[in-house]
């Protein structure tokens, strides 16, 4: 709550995007309750902090716990934030305690995982686990121009500490399911198996601008006819492989958007995300031929570029394992969930055994200011991470 109290957004939740003063200022806090939990805090190349508590071993790759504390524009409390602070409620129950692990365990604050501001998303756990390069992220602009490494200076976060290349003993993150499903079905707590794949295109249309009065109907090419067709394509494609498949137009520019002039280009963005790389792949053929033949029908010329792509995850069956049976332990009601959201941990994955925890939240709604949970379901979520943690900060 101390926390969505930065950036408040006018509906109850929260507006930090990405090295924006708000995110500077909620790092800032995070920063001091993790030194007065007695946390070392190192900061890397791109902003990804790190609280690290020691253990009796400080030799050993230590056991890291984290998720991210930026949000969407009309974000809610607990998307990221969640994971971060129940990370740092972990250290200070075992501080409560006087428990000493063999691993040191961090707790870490991964830059950039909306991508609300800065394209991609999780920026920061990506170049962490070696998919990006500091360039690329550093030259990463946003919408006005404003230019990421510049930004990350800005607010005082560009740390001294080389990005990645290090081993991790376990990456764990509490998330927020951001979906129906568990509260639904009346669960404390998901086991993550997978994580969706996704796609991300970027769809431009040129036709051509003319008068709205003058132009008859059938000699326009109206780029946003056209572009209506495709909204439509992508919502038919995706009830065609529910419910595992989903897909979305989020954006559309529209030019010159002029009330009495016809459309003469659209750019748009669509997304599909499904738990199979080969149904992706399918998704993304179907999508391309209902394109060619809707722009053969408006008379438009039609570009799609892929901007992202990435393929679906599988957790480390041990760290899987060991969340299913925490859960298990303190008489949490669970199952087994697949993430519909891309996370950090997706990337981490790659580098390191991973597992993610997910709690239910209000209606499954998430991605608005009206994001909630109840104070049980967080409670079990950090137990559950809390005994995960443990179990891998031993051996
Ligand atoms: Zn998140």
């Amino acid at each position: 709550m101390e926390i969505a109290k930065i950036g408040a957004g006018a509906n109850g939740g929260s507006n930090r995007l990405t090295l924006t003063d708000a995110d500077r200022d909620a790092r800032e806090l995070f920063r001091s309750w993790a030194a007065a939990a007695g946390c070392s805090v190192k900061i890397d190349a791109v902003g990804n902090m790190f609280a690290r508590r020691p253990g009796r071993d400080n030799t050993l790759p230590p056991v890291v716990i984290g998720s991210h504390l930026d949000t969407q524009p009309t974000g809610g409390r607990f998307d990221g934030v969640l994971g971060v602070l129940a990370g740092l409620e972990v250290v200070r129950s075992l501080n409560d305690q006087n428990v000493e692990t063999l691993r040191p365990i961090e707790v870490a604050n991964w830059t950039n995982e909306e991508g609300a501001r800065f394209s991609p998303g999780m920026l920061g756990s990506a170049a962490f686990a070696g998919v990006y390069s500091q360039n690329f992220v550093h030259s990463r602009t946003d919408e006005s121009g404003k230019i990421f490494g510049e930004e990350l200076q800005r607010i005082g976060f560009a740390g001294d500490v080389r990005i990645g290349g290090r081993p991790l003993r376990a990456y764990f993150e509490l998330h927020i399911e951001q979906g129906p499903v568990l509260e639904a079905e009346h669960f404390d707590i998901g086991v993550v198996t997978h994580a969706q794949g996704l796609l991300w295109l970027d769809i431009d249309i040129v036709g051509f601008e003319a008068h709205a009065g003058t132009t008859p109907m059938k000699r326009r090419r109206d780029a946003l006819v056209a572009a209506a067709s495709i909204v439509a394509a992508v919502s038919d494609i995706a009830v065609s492989f529910s419910p595992n498949g989903v897909g979305t137009v989020g954006q559309l520019r529209v030019h010159p958007g002029s009330r009495n002039v016809v459309p003469g280009a659209v750019s748009m963005t669509v997304e599909f995300r499904h738990p199979s790389e080969g149904t992706l792949t399918d998704m993304m053929a179907r999508l391309q031929a209902a394109i060619d033949q809707i722009s053969t029908q408006c008379r438009v010329t039609t570009r799609c570029t892929e901007v992202l792509r990435y393929a679906p995850v599988e957790f480390d069956r041990e760290c899987v394992d060991i969340i299913r049976a925490a859960a298990e332990r303190f008489g949490y009601s669970h199952r087994d969930i697949v993430s519909g959201a891309a996370h950090d941990a997706c990337y981490i994955a790659r580098i390191a055994p991973t597992g993610m925890i997910f709690c239910p939240c209000v209606d499954g709604i998430s991605h608005n200011e009206r994001e909630d949970i109840r104070p049980e379901w967080a409670t079990a979520g950090a137990n559950v991470l809390l005994d995960a943690v443990l179990g891998m900060a031993e051996v």
